[in-house]
């Protein structure tokens, strides 16, 4: 049987294949007889565990990254919000307020001009009737006229005076 290949001319220690049963020398990678791999050789695996290493090495360096870079954000925004967060909310709150105030004022000024706009409109209107009255009175002045005139004169409406005859 095999029981004297159990140890070999040369001192190797033997052990039997897992696949074939034959005695091989021990740290033989492949058996001789059934070519099978004996060992999950270096070569063989790796790709796979170096490969597993290096990405939990990078997944880690990133998280500790982050956790690091995170940390600081955090703590830079919690100081930040700490000191100005309150000022900040209530300074955009008043700008906010003030655009609104701005706008209305515009609006208003919009209105507002319109309606001068108009009062100057019948205010000339006015004027020239008023024009037109006063040459109406000049072409055939009476005393009361003449008062009118006067009057008229020295509430200093801008009407134009035609001196009397
Ligand atoms: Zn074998």
């Amino acid at each position: 049987m095999s029981g004297d290949a159990s140890s070999s001319t040369d001192g190797n220690r033997t052990h039997e294949c897992p696949f074939c049963r034959e005695r091989i020398i021990e740290g033989a990678i492949k058996c001789r007889y059934c070519q099978s791999m004996l060992v999950p050789t270096a070569e063989a695996s790796a790709p796979t565990t170096k490969s597993e290493p290096i990405a939990i090495i990078l997944d880690r360096g990133i998280w500790n990254y982050l956790k690091v870079a995170g940390g600081v954000l955090a703590i830079m925004l919690g100081i930040t919000v700490f000191i100005f967060g309150f000022d900040l909310y209530k300074g955009t709150k008043q700008i906010q307020e003030s655009e609104e105030e701005v706008s209305k004022h515009k609006k208003y000024v919009e209105e507002s001009r319109n309606v001068i706009q108009g009062g100057v409109q019948e205010i000339e209107e006015g004027k020239r009737k008023a024009q037109e009255a006063l040459d109406r009175i000049m072409d055939q002045p009476t005393e009361l006229d003449h008062r009118i005139k006067k009057l008229l004169e020295s509430q200093g409406t801008g009407l134009t005076a035609i001196p009397l005859n």
